[in-house]
């Protein structure tokens, strides 16, 4: 295992400890496998890899743990390609903003506090509140940007 994943894992695991939440062995290999692709997987792909290591796993068992990824902020769902990916922020209470690639589909989510409040102060100012703590924004990434 990369140690960045192994870091990503041991973080998670704190950050669970921290809030008091379990963080359990289905819980946790949903993540690595999010961490080990980061393009994102979609729901029914990540079921099919815990299935073929688990044959008893079911989706509501893999779904539920997605459920418990995203809402901690762990993990998000970006609903442009369906695709979940691993949270790469410390932690975060805040929404993320998140780079959709158009061409790779690739993903980055960004890290930068300051635009984050500011977003959410401007939201507030403009009375709307987000309906999902996921902010997509479609925009090209630098591999697939001609040069
Ligand atoms: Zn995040
Ligand atoms: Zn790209």
């Amino acid at each position: 295992m990369a140690t960045s994943i192994s870091d990503a894992l041991q973080r998670a695991s704190r950050n669970c400890a921290e809030r008091g939440l379990a963080f359990t062995p289905i819980r946790q290999r949903v993540l690595q496998l999010l961490l080990e692709n980061p393009k994102g997987l979609k729901a029914y792909d990540l079921l099919a890899r815990i299935k073929a290591e688990q044959p008893s796993a079911t989706p509501p068992t893999v779904y539920r743990a997605l459920d418990f990824l995203t809402e901690h902020q762990l993990a998000h769902k970006i609903e442009r390609n369906a695709t979940f990916v691993a949270c790469t922020r410390d932690s975060h209470i805040e929404p993320g903003i998140f780079l959709v690639c158009p061409q790779c589909g690739g993903i980055t989510e960004l890290a930068d506090v300051g635009v984050l409040q500011a977003l959410c102060r401007a939201l507030a100012d403009a009375g709307h509140q987000l309906d999902n703590p996921e902010v997509e924004i479609g925009a090209t990434c630098p591999a697939c940007r001609p040069a």
